[in-house]
């Protein structure tokens, strides 16, 4: 490569997709420079997704605890120390960001720290006032809490960056919001021992989600103690003699010693001097990019939270990647934003992947539904009420499978592999043609022989 500038790429943000891309144009022989103004890793590392699992896996041994007793475990006088999961937490989130710099390092990236800004298509400069000039410039900086409504006493909430700050457990929590980070935050504190109640402004949780799982997570939430408010805006937080008093819009007063907002994240492109670089943003502030991540302006590429389009770290990943290869490999790849597996480290969790029931209807007509809604076999003993559900979406037209819906134990495992099989294009057929592993709960998935609905026969 020739090398008229300081760099071939200046890849402003340190977190899942911008790391990626550094250390792939780096292998691909490019000069790389990366800035992060916080903490190499992103929010998946450092406030995202590694926090948040470790805490789940936490709050998980609450459950354990009760259910051991029925298979004759005696667990009396055992406490749980926030200050040591945060503690450990902290130093296996620091063990990874250091993860990253050495590799990084070792892929021969320079790594500066500071806020970067686009002064133009090939200048790039740092708060303390250091400038670069790059053949490419990827902006990969993410998304950020939004703030919320501008409410009485908004500065008394915290958010999810503020959740991973917490010094102690709070005893009363109210969190505001129905989606992927109100939900798993709410579950991890109401297992830890907190007393939750959750307020959402529509009459459902996960908006988006097939409506048999948001009916079924709402009923095992419910059943796990967590209170929710439903159609119910949070209009005053205030200070209270012993904590904080929080009023929903029809006048319910609700003590807390927390408030945490979770109202969906935005993404962070304030401040990059785009718009004055002729780059458009959408109304929510993303970064409008084309099938390879190219802004508007020639040079200037996006990938990740920042664009604003599938907000999951493996995505991030893949679009850097692409990115990569695409501007530095000689090898254009387009990342498929369609078919995506996912999961809500909820207890119990979530794992989908395909089409809701909703979407399949719309456009396959002749759609048989196979729904199971089961107690797991370690119930049995343990005493636990909760039920698993098991859905398969299958176009009778074709036999193809459309979509996996799951509530209960690692569910998010089972949507990894069931992606893979709804990316192979699987028919109903094969499935039933597979064996069943005995016992085990997805079992079930193998031997659903009957549609409980089939519409338009
Ligand atoms: P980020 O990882 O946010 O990285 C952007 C980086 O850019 C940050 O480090 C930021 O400091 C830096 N930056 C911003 N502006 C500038 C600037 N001007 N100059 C220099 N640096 C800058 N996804 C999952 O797939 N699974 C999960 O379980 C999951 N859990 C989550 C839990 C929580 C609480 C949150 C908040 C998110 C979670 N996500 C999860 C989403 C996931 O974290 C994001 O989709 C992913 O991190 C996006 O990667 P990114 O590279 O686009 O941005
Ligand atoms: P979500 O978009 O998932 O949820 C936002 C929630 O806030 C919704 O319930 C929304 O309600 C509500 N809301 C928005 N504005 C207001 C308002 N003004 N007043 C009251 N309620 C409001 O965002 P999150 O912040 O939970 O998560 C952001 C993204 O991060 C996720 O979408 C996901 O992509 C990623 N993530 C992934 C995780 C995973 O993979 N396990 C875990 C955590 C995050 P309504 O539905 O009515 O709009």
């Amino acid at each position: 490569m020739t090398h008229t500038f300081d760099f071939d790429l200046v890849v402003i943000g340190g977190g899942s997709g911008g790391v990626r891309a550094a250390r792939i144009a780096a292998n691909h022989g490019a000069k790389v420079a990366l800035i992060e103004e916080y903490r190499l890793g992103g929010t998946c590392v450092i406030r995202g997704c590694v926090p948040k699992k470790l805490m789940v896996y936490a709050s998980r041994f609450a459950q354990e605890l009760e259910e051991m007793r029925g298979f004759g475990w005696q667990a009396d006088n055992v406490r749980f120390d926030w200050a040591t999961l945060r503690q450990r937490r902290d130093a296996e989130v620091a063990r990874l960001e250091a993860v990253y710099r050495t590799n990084l390092l070792a892929a021969g990236v320079t790594l500066l720290e500071g806020r970067a800004r686009c002064e133009d298509a090939h200048t790039v400069s740092l708060t303390n006032g250091t400038q670069l000039s790059a053949a490419h410039i990827l902006i990969a900086t993410g998304a950020k809490p939004a703030a919320g409504p501008d409410i009485p006493g908004h500065e008394l909430a915290i958010d999810s960056n503020g959740f991973f700050d917490l010094q102690t457990r709070p005893e009363r929590v109210v969190v505001q919001g129905a989606g992927y980070i109100a939900l798993e935050l709410a579950c991890v504190l109401q297992l830890l021992g907190s007393q939750v109640h959750v307020v959402v402004r529509g009459d459902a949780l996960l908006r988006g989600f097939d409506a048999d799982v948001q009916t079924h997570l709402l009923h095992a939430l419910q059943e796990q103690g967590l209170k929710f408010h439903f159609s119910r805006h949070v209009t005053e937080i205030a200070k209270a003699d012993d904590g904080l008093q929080v009023r929903l819009d029809d006048g319910t007063q609700l003590p807390a010693d927390c408030v945490l907002r979770a109202l969906g994240r935005l993404p962070n492109s304030a401040g990059l001097g785009l718009e004055q670089l002729g780059i458009k943003l959408d109304a929510q502030g993303a970064i409008p990019v084309d099938a390879y991540a190219a802004t508007a302006l020639a040079n200037v590429y996006a990938v990740g939270d920042v664009t604003n389009r599938v907000n999951l770290t493996p995505m991030a990943i893949r679009e850097g990647h692409a990115f990569a290869d695409t501007v530095f490999g000689k090898t254009p790849r387009m990342v498929d934003h369609t078919l995506v597996p996912t999961a809500v480290f909820t207890t119990p969790e979530i794992g989908v992947v395909g089409m809701t029931e909703a979407q399949a209807l719309a456009a396959h007509p002749h759609l048989d539904v196979y729904r199971s809604a089961f107690r797991p076999m370690k119930s049995t003993l343990s005493g636990h009420p909760g039920k698993m559900l098991l859905k398969l979406l299958v176009d009778r037209d074709t036999d193809r499978v459309l979509g996996f819906h799951s509530v209960g134990p690692d569910t998010g495992e089972m949507a990894q592999l069931m992606g893979v099989a709804l990316q192979m294009g699987t028919t109903k057929t094969a499935m039933d043609a597979t064996l069943a592993v005995h016992p085990t709960a997805t079992e079930e998935l193998v031997t659903m022989r009957t549609p409980s609905v089939r519409h338009n026969i």
